[in-house]
């Protein structure tokens, strides 16, 4: 669509908040999977932490209190769903975007099973015991 239009129709009173160009919460790419989406916000995979994530439509970081209620909500049934009843926590910390609302759920291994070096476990295993069995990593 490359229609440039006059705004003669614009009856509605719903805009919150216009996507900003550049924001990549804006933008909504479908890079990773997702979960839910509706009016209000959508959950996807957060690229960079692999955890859940829910982002608000609009554009700001002042989202009304029954739309963050909704958008935890959302965000909470797709993470016990994904970790477990109780088996993560809410991080509403904008640390990437912090003029967009959205928030992760996290569960405590998360930073580990993202960024944690294989190395890591390998040099573990070297030094102890020598001829001892591969460790597997259960899933
Ligand atoms: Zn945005
Ligand atoms: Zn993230």
């Amino acid at each position: 669509m490359t229609a440039t239009g006059t705004g003669a129709d614009t009856g509605g009173e719903e805009a919150l908040g216009d996507p900003v160009a550049g924001c990549e919460l804006c933008e909504a790419a479908r890079i990773t999977p997702w979960y839910h989406e509706d009016g209000i916000c959508w959950v996807a995979d957060c690229e960079v932490c692999d955890v859940p994530m829910v982002v608000w439509r609009h554009h700001g970081a002042d989202a009304p209190a029954d739309a963050v209620d909704h958008m935890l909500d959302r965000l909470g049934a797709v993470a016990d769903e994904r970790f477990g009843v109780g088996g993560w926590s809410f991080d509403r910390v904008m640390r990437q975007v912090p003029g967009h609302f959205h928030a992760h759920a996290r569960d405590p291994n998360w930073w580990f099973r993202r960024f944690a070096p294989r190395q890591a476990t390998r040099l573990a295993a070297d030094a102890g015991a020598g001829h001892g069995p591969t460790p597997t990593m259960g899933g």
